[in-house]
């Protein structure tokens, strides 16, 4: 089914870098619309508004001096965008009133499925097979968490067996508390979840693969002197244990092959995110990793012509709220200059 209309922008994706690029395009009465995506249940829980909805307390948003949490935050975005004059994909096709931030995120937001940029005006399909059509394109749509792969791992990750990607948003639950835990990974996101998760555990392994962190050497420096951290080098997980909860992993050692056992109450994935850009079947010029690549790196232009992109999906670096919120923004206003441009104002 094709709407009659051609859309001046669709915006795709709802964290920080989408519903900003609303705000900006709705004020310069671009009218625009957003595929907020639909909530995906474990292993990597996502809801509109991007990894933001899994974040609890956020400290350094500017404009926030005493905090905020995520999905308050994102629902604040939300609603600046609604007031503006944008529409969301619903299943009622109305946009809902997202001004109570208790009932912002409502769940009947569409995913879009795919898009065909070959020429324009582009088509945008919905998850219902819907085809938008549109002069321009902002892809915001994020990255998600990676996982091991195991049988195991996602059995318990699915069942609330104690795996998760998430130490932020599982960390503080009860069934962790005063337990070893393990955070597999060596990077940044790994430090920062096993310093998180030395408030709640009577220990936490950081489990890495080599015998030194990739993390930045700040970041290192503070796993390194933190008394609760202990450091399992060369070791992979091979398995995960336990039958509904977890009672430890398997690890490998990757210099001898040796296998060992490690007791865990919890484990903790921090081992990257993939970029949620599969969807755009190879369309856009991508990185080796899936990040989309920028055509000028202060601009938000891509290797298409109108489509611009914002946020996680582009940036595997800084993955900061609010360098998202500004992404975002830059691709509002040259969405804007370019329509203006074309003389579709
Ligand atoms: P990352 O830097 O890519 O680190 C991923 C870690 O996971 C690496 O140590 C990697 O091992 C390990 N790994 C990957 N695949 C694995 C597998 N299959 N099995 C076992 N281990 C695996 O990702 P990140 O830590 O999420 O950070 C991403 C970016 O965000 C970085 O630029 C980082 O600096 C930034 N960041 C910054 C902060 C901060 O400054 N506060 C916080 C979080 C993230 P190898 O080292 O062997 O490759």
């Amino acid at each position: 089914m094709k709407t009659n209309d051609i859309e001046k922008l669709i915006i795709i994706g709802s964290g920080p870098a989408g519903w900003t690029a609303a705000i900006y395009a709705a004020r310069a009465n671009l009218n625009p619309l957003v595929f907020a995506g639909r909530p995906k249940t474990v292993p990597t829980t996502i809801l509109p508004g991007g990894q933001l909805m899994l974040t609890t307390e956020v400290e350094n948003y500017p404009g926030f001096p005493h905090g905020v949490t995520g999905p308050i935050m994102m629902s604040y975005f939300e609603q600046q965008a609604v007031r503006f004059g944008t529409r969301i994909v619903t299943d009622s096709g109305q946009t809902p009133d997202v001004s109570d931030p208790d009932d912002g995120h409502n769940y009947s937001y569409h995913d879009c499925k795919n898009v065909d940029l070959s020429r324009r005006p582009f088509i945008v399909v919905g998850e219902d097979d819907k085809e938008y059509r549109a002069h321009s394109v902002i892809i915001a749509t994020g990255a998600t968490a990676n996982w091991l792969g195991l049988r195991n791992e996602q059995r318990l990750a699915t069942s609330g067996g104690g795996v998760s990607a998430c130490a932020v948003c599982d960390g503080a639950l009860p069934i962790f508390r005063d337990k070893p835990l393990g955070v597999v990974g060596g990077g940044d996101s790994a430090v920062e979840e096993a310093t998180y998760l030395t408030k709640f555990a009577s220990k936490v392994y950081m489990i890495h693969r080599r015998d030194e962190l990739r993390a930045s050497k700040i970041m290192a420096e503070r796993a390194k002197s933190n008394h609760k951290i202990e450091f399992a080098w060369n070791k992979t997980v091979v398995d995960v244990l336990g039958d509904n909860m977890i009672t430890g992993v398997r690890l490998k050692d990757t210099v001898t092959g040796k296998e060992s056992e490690l007791p865990l109450g919890g484990l903790f994935m921090a081992i990257g995110h993939t970029p949620a850009t599969a969807f755009l079947d190879g369309q856009l010029e991508l990185d080796a990793k899936g990040y989309i690549k920028l055509k000028d790196p202060y601009r938000s232009t891509t290797s298409v012509e109108a489509v611009f992109a914002a946020g996680d999906c582009v940036d595997s670096v800084y993955r900061q709220a609010v360098t998202a919120a500004g992404m975002g923004c830059k691709a509002a206003l040259d969405a804007e200059r370019w329509l203006g441009a074309q003389g579709i104002e």
